[in-house]
């Protein structure tokens, strides 16, 4: 991971207080504060810019702009190695 000074050119942004991985290209990001995360120094961009290498490098999806979409196929990977599977039904 990388640190962000700008939200512009990536697609996921992941927050390094939480651990949680944002999808902004989703208009459900506007309510994760992403903007507020580059200026706090607390954004990381991906690199390859995927949410599969966001969960290699340890980040969980936000339910608020990624768990709404259902990337299904990268999900269900998750849900079978993680006790999480109640929080996600
Ligand atoms: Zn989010």
């Amino acid at each position: 991971m990388r640190p962000l000074t700008a939200r512009s050119d990536v697609r996921f942004v992941g927050d390094r207080d939480t651990m949680f991985v944002h999808d902004s290209r989703n208009p459900a990001s506007e309510e994760c504060f992403l903007q507020k995360l580059v200026e706090d120094g607390l954004a990381v961009g991906f690199e390859p810019d995927t949410l599969e290498q966001a969960f290699n490098e340890g980040f969980d999806y936000c339910d608020t702009c990624i768990g709404a979409e259902e990337p299904a196929d990268l999900v269900s990977e998750r849900r079978d190695s993680s006790s999480e599977t109640s929080r996600l039904r």
